[in-house]
């Protein structure tokens, strides 16, 4: 059960007041564009308001960054590489501080903020030492004395960014852009804005150049008119489905390079001869970390019926083992939602679905900002929580009772991020692995990003990539040199 005091009826009144500070809150970031306001989802207080950036603020901070590209870009990677090793020198050193912030700001569990702020610093470490190699010109044979083509950044490029992550999500970008010599502006999500502050900090603790990096405060109206600023060369946006659109569209209009990377609905395909005690844990990763505000988690398991029964026996017994609670405690696995708006719709999914004829073998209630963890039985393909990606503890379950009908189950999906699939028969699997409309298959794992590996979905999901060297190549001019004697 969740063990946060938003039980008693003094702490409803506040969350409820934070309702109400909400919209207001809504209000003034549509119409006025001021300030912004942070709430802490956990307890409803107000945790600080920020004075958004002007329109002249945020045209002199473009300004000051397409100027500052110029000198960036002729920085050697050895330069850059020691100002990269201290940015996780940084991260390392102060992990609680920023870590805390995205706890108070979003809700995460404290033990998992910290394993974000240290999964940050290895991004940075390992651009720190593979920049140079991964952007090192490629010699083509051609008919001319030598001809090749030399990696070149593009200058300014905007971050749309959303909450759930709110470091590692600019962290994956900041990392490789910066090494490769571009610049980088943040449009963070607007209830996380201090820690776009702090992400901003450690780079210029770091010791990096003024301008390298700037947050600006600003709500996604303005985006539009920084899209459009002549010297933002490229923008990358992480989030939801009409964002990434909307962002597209404008971009396209202007010709300018976008990356997308938007949501998922993985499924975790389990078949019967899988490792069942092992295959169950990870699931129950794949799900709840996070609190299931994750573009990668697995929401619809997607089982052999003959093991379905047992399985998801065992596996709630998992699930009544995780603490919810004050998401600052050690001990919290599964805290608050980001924002209680997010909750209810997560609600509205769950009720839809079980009006249709799913089953609830445990949670479906909410409290706030809290939603229980949730699995729901019997889903079927048409069902809400299997058609939409659930942003929650919601598990989803269905079964089949063929191979192929694992397959087109786990296909029937307008998004493409990433599937797990579990079984003893890795030869199998793998020939499987090409099956799938995804990004990325993971084989007996939860779907995980890694700085070495390229991250990205397709469909609906998005398109490009991320990390490894396929993200770092995203944002640079692919220049063909071709030289005759
Ligand atoms: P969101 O509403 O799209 O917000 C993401 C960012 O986009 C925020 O900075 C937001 O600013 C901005 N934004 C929203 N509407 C915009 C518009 N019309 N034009 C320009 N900018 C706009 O998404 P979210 O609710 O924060 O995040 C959840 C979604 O992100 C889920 O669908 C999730 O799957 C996806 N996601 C994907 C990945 C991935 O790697 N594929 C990773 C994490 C999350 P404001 O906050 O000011 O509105």
């Amino acid at each position: 059960m969740f063990q946060g005091f938003i039980f008693n009826n003094f702490r409803v009144k506040i969350i409820l007041i934070d309702c109400l500070f909400s919209n207001v809150f809504n209000t003034f970031k549509r119409k006025t564009m001021v300030t912004t306001t942070a709430f802490n989802p956990y307890n409803g207080k107000e945790l600080k308001t920020y004075k958004n950036h002007t329109q002249k603020e945020v045209s002199d901070i473009i300004d000051k960054a397409d100027k500052r590209f110029y000198s960036w870009r002729e920085t050697s990677f050895v330069e850059r590489k020691k100002l990269m090793l201290a940015a996780a020198l940084e991260l390392k050193k102060n992990t609680r501080e920023y870590a805390e912030t995205m706890t108070r700001e979003m809700g995460k569990p404290i033990s998992q903020a910290i394993a974000e702020v240290e999964k940050c610093a290895w991004v940075c470490e390992y651009y720190a030492e593979n920049a140079e190699r991964q952007l090192q010109n490629e010699v083509i044979k051609t008919d001319a004395f030598k001809s090749y083509v030399s990696y070149e950044p593009m200058g300014v490029v905007l971050a749309v960014m959303p909450w759930n992550y709110p470091f590692w999500q600019v962290f994956r970008f900041a990392a490789p852009a910066l090494m490769a010599g571009n610049i980088g502006i943040l449009k963070h999500a607007s209830n996380v804005f201090g820690s776009a502050l702090n992400i901003e900090k450690v780079f210029k603790r770091a010791g990096f150049p003024e301008n390298c990096f700037t947050a600006l405060l600003v709500g996604s109206e303005v985006v539009k008119e920084i899209i459009e600023n002549e010297k933002v060369k490229a923008v990358t946006l992480t989030g939801s489905g009409p964002a990434g659109s909307s962002v597209a569209s404008i971009a396209g209009e202007n010709i300018k390079k976008t990356v997308l990377e938007l949501g998922g609905n993985n499924a975790l395909v389990v078949f019967k001869d899988c490792e069942m005690d092992k295959t169950m844990e990870t699931c129950v990763q794949a799900r709840f970390q996070n609190t299931g505000q994750s573009c990668i988690a697995g929401k619809r398991l997607i089982i052999d019926e003959s093991i379905s029964e047992e399985f998801v026996e065992k596996m709630l017994l998992k699930i009544r083992e995780l603490k919810s609670g004050d998401p600052m405690d050690d001990e919290t696995f599964v805290g608050t939602l980001a924002r209680e708006d997010l909750a209810k719709d997560l609600e509205k999914q769950v009720q839809a679905s079980v009006k249709a004829g799913a089953k609830i073998a445990i949670g479906g209630k909410r409290q706030g900002a809290y939603f229980e963890p949730t699995v729901l039985t019997n889903v079927t393909k048409n069902m809400i929580v299997f058609k939409e990606e659930t942003f929650g503890p919601v598990l989803s379950v269905t079964t089949f009772k063929t191979m192929e009908e694992a397959i087109e189950l786990s296909n029937d999906s307008k998004f493409g991020l990433g599937v797990s699939v579990f079984t003893k028969n890795i030869e199998e699997a793998e020939k499987l692995a090409f099956q799938f409309d995804e990004g990325a298959v993971f084989i007996n794992e939860l779907v995980k990003s890694d700085p070495r590996l390229p991250f990205g979905g397709i469909k609906q999901s998005g398109y490009g990539r991320e990390l490894s060297e396929h993200g770092i190549r995203e944002f640079m001019n692919r220049k063909t040199v071709f030289i005759n004697k």
